[in-house]
């Protein structure tokens, strides 16, 4: 089935079974470090996984895959099927960052791999630890969790270069059907939202919110301006709600009317803001916001956006999930000026474990990663990245990790 990698004769596959994963204590996992500081944040984060899932009596059986640059070196080809393949059949996998290049028919990979598993929703928990500089007064009070749409939007690449035989040939449509005038030099670029795609993304928010005791699932669109694409993304979101999770939720609306603002024990409130006004809430009404729901362009930005209040992207952790399978990665890009200097913070790709430890439902596991963590911080052992902000013991990747493993092992 592989032609170039040979799957560990170690460790059990984790499986799929009635819409939940069955794993083992020795589950075999997928991972490649990708391009650029990849190299530097994946073995250290990996040794850190290693040591807190030993204190568990867990063993986390790797099996190294390649993308990027080195899986060009070894098949011609950036993203090879073996790596796509196996992501497939052992469901749960940790990834390093992939350069892509701007401009010029080179697709980004990372797309292409969220878009050829289906792993429709990004999901991007928005914690703080203390200890981290942030450009806000009370950064304690971030604790959200955004999915994004994956699949579909202006972001998903449907689009066509200016004087191309189909941007022109969609513009004398356009012009033709419906009377409608773009300019003839424009590029083209197509924003489908289904409500497939919406219902299944806000369907799984509102579980993790139920799961995970949240308070409220906020969708986050543009409708006023986009109202059949963001527009409907809202009222989508409203109908998944009210028709599969009717005795759990409740809108806003009902909150004031019927409970006088103060949630019902066993609810989640379901809301909705437009996105400009949400940049401005998540700096000044943080603590209201909970599990966030959006489609995909805005979810890019505000994402990178609420990652600035904790830290930045030296920090912060993401992943990549569909039905019963799930790519971890930060949200870091491959930061090439940085690659192979042990100089980056890891600490968003052991974030980035820690969360696919929660995936895999080993909860405490994952909460004692961030512990040690955190202490590591507080103990002034930084990266450049946060040594430039607050100052105090400089080291480098490997050497952060040791002191993340250090505290991991006291605790
Ligand atoms: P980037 O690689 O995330 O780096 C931008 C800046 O963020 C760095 O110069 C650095 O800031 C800071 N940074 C990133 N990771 C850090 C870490 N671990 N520790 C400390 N600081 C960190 O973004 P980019 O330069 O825009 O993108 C580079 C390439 O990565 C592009 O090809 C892009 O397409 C790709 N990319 C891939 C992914 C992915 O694989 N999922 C995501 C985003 C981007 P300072 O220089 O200010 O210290």
């Amino acid at each position: 089935m592989y032609e170039k990698v040979k799957p560990p004769e170690e460790g059990k596959k984790i499986e799929y079974r009635d819409g939940k994963l069955v794993v083992p204590d020795n589950p075999i996992i997928p991972y490649f470090e990708g391009d650029g500081i990849g190299k530097d944040v994946v073995p250290a984060a990996i040794r850190v996984l290693d040591a807190a899932a030993s204190k568990f009596g867990k063993e986390i059986v790797w099996f190294k895959l390649y993308a990027g640059e080195d899986a060009y070196k070894i098949y011609g080809n950036y993203l090879p099927e073996d790596t796509l393949n196996a992501i497939r059949e052992y469901r749960v996998a940790l990834k390093g960052p992939l350069t892509t290049p701007v401009g010029g028919g080179f697709r980004s990979l990372n797309v292409t791999i969220r878009q050829t598993l289906d792993l429709y929703a990004n999901v991007r928990p928005i914690y703080y630890l203390k200890g981290i500089p942030s450009p806000i007064k009370h950064p304690e009070k971030v604790d959200m969790i955004i999915f994004r749409e994956n699949t579909e939007d202006v972001y998903a690449g449907i689009e066509w270069q200016k004087g191309s035989y189909e941007a022109l040939k969609i513009i004398k449509f356009l012009k033709d059907e419906f009377d409608v005038s773009i300019r003839e030099d424009s590029g083209i670029g197509i924003k489908p939202i289904s409500e497939f795609a919406t219902k299944r993304l806000v369907r799984l928010a509102i579980l993790y919110a139920l799961e995970n005791n949240r308070e409220s699932v906020t969708l986050v669109h543009k409708g006023n301006i986009m109202k059949y694409t963001e527009g409907a993304f809202r009222d989508w979101g409203y109908e998944v709600a009210r028709d599969e999770f009717g005795d759990v939720t409740i809108t806003e609306d009902e909150l004031w009317n019927n409970y006088d603002g103060r949630i019902p024990k066993g609810k989640i409130v379901i809301k909705d803001r437009i996105a400009d006004n949400m940049f401005q809430q998540i700096l000044t009404r943080t603590d209201e916001y909970d599990v966030l729901a959006l489609p995909n362009l805005n979810g890019d930005y505000l994402s990178d956006a609420a990652a600035a209040l904790i830290g930045g992207l030296g920090i912060a952790p993401g992943s990549n999930i569909g039905d019963g399978m799930g790519v971890f990665e930060p949200i870091h890009g491959s930061a090439p000026k940085y690659a192979g200097k042990n100089k980056v913070n890891p600490t968003a790709e052991i974030l980035t474990g820690a969360l696919m430890f929660e995936y895999l439902g080993w909860k405490e596991c994952s909460e004692m990663i961030k512990r040690a963590v955190e202490m590591t911080v507080q103990q002034g052992i930084v990266t450049y990245d946060i040594h430039r902000h607050v100052g105090g013991n400089l080291v480098g990747t490997k050497e952060f990790a040791n002191a993340v493993i250090e505290n991991l092992n006291s605790l």
